[in-house]
């Protein structure tokens, strides 16, 4: 499997565990000196295994640290770490510096007999080997991280995503909705929610079939989703019924954003096939975050399905804002 890998630190260390992966893996390998120069490394090439001389531990800190922000994905870290000893330099002192090393969280960590920086390192045949071990390991562990990650990719998608219509499902809505709460009331920003219901949509099924009740779906959730904003999350909470959460919006911009929506829907017929056009038309009931609202949105829930009921009650395809 391919690899992308880093090393960092100095071009003598650089150079040496390249030497020592080049007959292990044909992966890229990109080399960075410093931990900067390995967060830009970072961004551009997403590496799965970063190799840290860790001798230096400020150097083996600042890329680690790289790590626990949320931009960067996971990597397997290996510190290697050269040291001569010497009446200064003797075990204890190595035994200390291994274990700051690996309380910096790095996944493993080896010491070599030598000094990276004076470009003097004996790599003997006991520490070559084991650093050959350390390496293939490490990439091994990319590997076995990178399909858990595919696994996990595709476990979400089916725990989150409608098949039918590829929106988010009513799982995602329980998961997005009270983040999104949290984050309006964190920033003091309006927040709305939309229900939409499609208006007598069982006399398609009876007249057409559900095949054609479910073309229909998959067309109606593409022209919602090509009608919102980036910031606007859309999912099909039920059957033919579909939330919209709007971020930094009160409930007039939402009832205004409802009512096109509406339109977009109704004045536009959807093309099912060559001999059939349908006409649809929803309605819709729209509500704003109050302070009263519970953390999981429930009541704020409960007042636009109130307002749903009403436009449904009053004449369908048409939008009542709650009050
Ligand atoms: P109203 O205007 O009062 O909402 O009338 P309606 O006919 O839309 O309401 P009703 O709740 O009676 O019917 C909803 C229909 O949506 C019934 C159900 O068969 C259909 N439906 C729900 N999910 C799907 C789906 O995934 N595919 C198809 N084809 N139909 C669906
Ligand atoms: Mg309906
Ligand atoms: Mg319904």
């Amino acid at each position: 499997m391919e690899h992308s890998i880093l090393i960092v630190g100095h071009p003598a260390f650089g150079q040496m565990i390249q030497a020592q992966l080049q007959p292990l893996t044909s992966s890229e390998i990109a080399l960075a000196q410093s931990a900067m120069e390995a967060g830009l490394s970072m961004q551009a090439q997403s590496p799965d295994f970063v190799i840290i001389q860790g001798d230096d531990l400020n150097l083996a800190k600042g890329c680690l640290n790289l790590q626990s922000r949320s931009n960067f994905q996971w990597f397997y870290s290996l510190l290697i770490a050269g040291f001569e000893l010497s009446p200064r330099n003797d075990v204890a002192s190595q035994l200390r510096h291994q274990t700051h090393a690996l309380e910096l969280g790095a996944d493993a960590y080896l010491t070599v007999e030598g000094d990276f920086n004076q470009q003097r390192c004996k790599l003997d045949e006991t520490y070559g080997l084991l650093l050959k071990a350390q390496l293939r390991i490490g990439l091994q562990s990319a590997d076995r991280y990178r399909d858990l990650v595919q696994t996990n990719d595709l476990l979400s998608t089916i725990a989150l995503v409608d098949p039918l219509t590829e929106l988010n499902n009513r799982r995602a809505l329980d998961w997005d909705l009270p983040r999104q709460i949290k984050t309006a009331r964190q920033g003091d920003r309006p927040f709305s929610l939309l229900i939409f219901d499609l208006d007598f949509f069982k006399r398609i099924n009876d007249n057409y079939g559900h095949l054609v009740g479910d073309v229909s779906l998959k067309l109606l959730s593409a022209r919602l989703r090509h009608n919102l904003r980036a910031k606007d999350t859309l999912f099909r909470y039920g059957g033919e019924e579909f939330v919209v959460l709007l971020a930094d919006t009160p409930h007039d911009e939402a009832g205004e954003i409802a009512r096109r929506l509406c339109n977009i829907i109704s004045k536009q017929s959807f093309t099912i096939n060559d001999d059939l056009e349908l006409s649809l038309t929803v309605s819709v009931g729209v509500s704003e975050l109050n302070e009263k609202d519970d953390v999981d949105g429930l009541t704020l829930l409960e007042r636009a399905d109130q307002c749903l009921r009403k436009a449904k009650q009053t004449g369908r395809n048409r939008v009542v804002v709650y009050s």
